[in-house]
């Protein structure tokens, strides 16, 4: 299974596509699929006929999937898309940590 570097609630900035360059957080991550859900990303609009839920009916605008390898999560400390490395927290945990600024993530 492929592996997701990121997860809900990241920053990411979206590194190729339509929406190279902006910046979002993530949603949702589909693990399987290895796609990402980002916040104002990919919105795709979906006409909808009325319902009891939305009387109006008309267009909804989502953000739709995109590839997990197309964003690249953004380091709270130098603020930058960064490559991430692994290392171990004091108490054992594993914990992301940027390359950039060598800041723990989580
Ligand atoms: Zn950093």
């Amino acid at each position: 299974m492929a592996k997701v570097h990121v997860k809900a609630g990241d920053l990411v900035e979206v590194l190729s596509g339509d929406d190279r360059g902006k910046r979002g957080k993530i949603l949702e991550v589909m693990p399987k699929k290895a796609r990402v859900i980002v916040d104002g990303i990919n919105i795709q609009k979906k006409h909808t006929r009325p319902t009891q839920t939305n009387p109006q009916g008309g267009v909804v605008e989502s953000a739709g999937p995109i590839d997990a390898s197309n964003v690249g999560l953004v380091c709270p400390s130098c603020r930058k898309p960064s490559r991430l490395g692994r290392d171990r927290s004091a108490d054992g945990d594993v914990v992301r940590v940027c390359k950039r600024c060598n800041k723990a993530i989580d």
